[in-house]
Formats: C-alpha cells, sequence, structure tokens
C-alpha cells in the first residue's frame, strides 16, 4: 500500500515551542546483558509478545510521525539487535518519506553479525555502549561476559566507515571511573566520539546510585589533567553532548549530563515504547497510548492527529535531582543510547 505524506504541513512543536523532530523507538524491553545500572540480575518481567509493536505497526507510527515533521529516528530498547530481523524494520523506516536519518542504540554484543544487513537496508548511524576496556569489569558491570564480540563489533563498524560512530560510557565511581583517560586516549587516533554519561537514578539502581555518581564536570577534570582539552564541534545529530578534543585528535570526547546540565530547553525528541506508548518525557508519566488506536484502525491521518494533541502534555522540564526516584517504573534511561 501506498501513502501520500504532505511533508509540508505545519512541523509537531510543543506547548514551549520546542520543533519535536526525533524520535526514539524502543523495539524490545528485553535484553541479553543486565547492566548493573538499569536492570535487575534477573531481568524484568518482560511484556506479554501480544503487547509489543509488530514492525508494521512501528512503521505505521514512524509515517505518522514523518508527516508531522518528524526527520530522525534511533531504533533502541532493550536491547534492539535481540529482535529478530531488526533488518526488516531499519529498511521499512529509512525508505518512508521525510525520514533521513536511521540510527541504532546497541550495547554491540550482536553488531558484527547483523551489521551488513542493517547498513545494506539503510541505517547511518551508531551508539554503542561500552563502560569498560576492562574483561573483568565488563562482566563486572553487564553481569554477562562479551567484551571481545563487542569490540569486533566496534571494529566492524569502523572498518565499514559508519560515521559518526558514537561510544557511550556511564561511568561510576569506584566501578570504572578509573578508565575515563584510557576511553578519551582511544580518540586519539579513532574517529570515535567517546561519550560519558552521568549515572541517573532508576529504580533498579536506587541502593547504588549515590554511592557511584560522578558529575561531567569532574570526569572532564579528570581527563584534562592527563592533557589538554579543547571544546570542539559535536558530530552531526541530536545529540545532548557538549564535545572536546585533545589537540590532533581524530575523534572527541562528548559528556552527557541529565543531572547536573540538563539539556530540557533543547528537547527535541519523544520515544516509543515497544508496547506503544508516546513517551513526551524521559522522566515521569506523561504518556499517551498508541496501540490502542493502531489495533483500531487508525489511519496516518488519526496517528498523526494523536501526535499533535500529545504534545500539550509534554512538559518543560524534567525535575530529576541528584538523590531523587524516577518515577519511572522500568528501566531504559535511553538518554544517550
Ligand atoms: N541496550 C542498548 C545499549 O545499551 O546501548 C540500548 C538501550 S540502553 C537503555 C541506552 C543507553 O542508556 C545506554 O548507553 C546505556 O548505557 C544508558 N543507560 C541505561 N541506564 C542508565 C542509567 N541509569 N544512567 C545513565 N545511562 C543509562
Ligand atoms: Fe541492556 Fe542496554 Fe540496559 Fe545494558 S544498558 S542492561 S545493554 S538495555
Amino acid at each position: 500500500m501506498s501513502v501520500t505524506v504532505d511533508l509540508t504541513r505545519e512541523p509537531l512543536s510543543d506547548g514551549f515551542r520546542r520543533p519535536i523532530t526525533y524520535l526514539r523507538v524502543s523495539v524490545t524491553d528485553k535484553c541479553n546483558l543486565r547492566c548493573v545500572y538499569c536492570m535487575p540480575e534477573l531481568g524484568l518481567p518482560w511484556l506479554p509478545r501480544d503487547d509489543i509493536l509488530t514492525y508494521e505497526e512501528i512503521h505505521a507510527v514512524v509515517r505518522a510521525a514523518a508527516s508531522v515533521g518528524v526527520r530522525s529516528i534511533r531504533l533502541t530498547g532493550g536491547e534492539p539487535l535481540v529482535r529478530r530481523d531488526l533488518h526488516r524494520l531499519v529498511a521499512a523506516v529509512a525508505s518512508v518519506p521525510g525520514i533521513d536519518d536511521v540510527a541504532l542504540s546497541t550495547n554491540g554484543l550482536l553488531l558484527e553479525e547483523q551489521l551488513p544487513a542493517l547498513v545494506a537496508a539503510g541505517l547511518h548511524r551508531l551508539n554503542v555502549s561500552l563502560d569498560t576496556l576492562r574483561p573483568d569489569r565488563f562482566e563486572a558491570i553487564a553481569r554477562r561476559p562479551g567484551l571481545e564480540r563487542v569490540m569486533r563489533g566496534i571494529d566492524a563498524a569502523l572498518a565499514l566507515g559508519l560515521h559518526p560512530l558514537k561510544l557511550n560510557c556511564v561511568v561510576m565511581r569506584g566501578s570504572n571511573d578509573d578508565e575515563v583517560v584510557a576511553f578519551a586516549e582511544l580518540t586519539r587516533d579513532r574517529a570515535v566520539f567517546v561519550r560519558f554519561i552521568e549515572v541517573m537514578p532508576v529504580l533498579e539502581n536506587l541502593e547504588m546510585h549515590a554511592g557511584t555518581y560522578v558529575s561531567s564536570n569532574e570526569i572532564l577534570e579528570r581527563v584534562a589533567s592527563h592533557a589538554a582539552l579543547k571544546p570542539a564541534p559535536g558530530p552531526p545529530g541530536n545529540g545532548p553532548a557538549r564535545y572536546f578534543a585533545f589537540d590532533g585528535a581524530r575523534g572527541a570526547v562528548g559528556v552527557i549530563s541529565p543531572l547536573s546540565h540538563d539539556y530540557c530547553e533543547r528537547c527535541n525528541r519523544v520515544r516509543l515504547t515497544a508496547d506503544g506508548r508516546l513517551r513526551l518525557c524521559l522522566f515521569g508519566d506523561y504518556a499517551v497510548d498508541l496501540r490502542g488506536p493502531l489495533r483500531a484502525g487508525a489511519s496516518t491521518e488519526d496517528l498523526a492527529g494523536l501526535l499533535r494533541a500529545s504534545m500539550l502534555i509534554k512538559p518543560e522540564r524534567h525535575h530529576l535531582r541528584l538523590g531523587e526516584a524516577s518515577s519511572r517504573m522500568r528501566a531504559f534511561s535511553e538518554i544517550g543510547g
């Protein structure tokens, strides 16, 4: 079925006049790792299969989003590469008129084998999570082995010339904070953007959060005390990071500071959960169900109308502060992913 999309329509913007051009799509709640800051060791009460949007349903939401000005899609999760044939969804999304950027956030475990099909399907860019360069620590943080596989996936992405390649590192005191210089050093001769993320409090990590939080300023100071850093342009894209580089480096270091320097005033994004809710803010319970209308036969036009209406409840900012819990009931911070 071919759908005509009128790209000249008034683009989506929220009640605070922020243009909304970026949709993050969680394709699954499942994951093949159990990172200590994100998921309980035994996993979560996974969503029933029937509650999860099909690729066709996600495609329908993306068509509607594109019709009201969304230009960029990021597939995330959970771990998106555990969902079967993700390249089929990439191809569907990349072919939507108006969508000019399709990105993926992954933990990299299944990347090496899937990358050729994903790139052939139209994937433009990648974020890979990597919290340590040491195999023993990888297993302590992710509660599963796999560093070598992740590194092979990163090498495969570099070999394919996928650019920009962002590596996301959640920094935790007493766990991996002594590796920030080693991570920053990766940017000297590789065209990668290493992004240090402040760990955010979610229900899954409340006990450890306060003791492990390291501010982005402290991270930058530690890197800069090793070698001078200058402000640098970041990669094109939608990121909330601030970037810095060593003199002559091919890549750059970024910091994402949801707690110490939030970026709410520049927020351009909404999120589609795996079970079809449109979440308007990273934190808080601002969400609109799209699965019900989709399954009741909503047209692209109807869905576009729902997207517009949902803008009314997009809050001006999140109110997360150090030492407070998120009101989210489940993991998936997705902030840098
Ligand atoms: N599984 C994929 C991955 O790990 O890249 C995609 C989903 S994951 C939720 C997206 C990003 O959120 C990852 O970079 C992860 O490190 C980050 N993240 C998860 N929980 C976090 C937390 N509590 N604080 C900060 N970042 C977190
Ligand atoms: Fe899985 Fe990503 Fe969460 Fe780690 S951060 S448990 S890889 S979803």
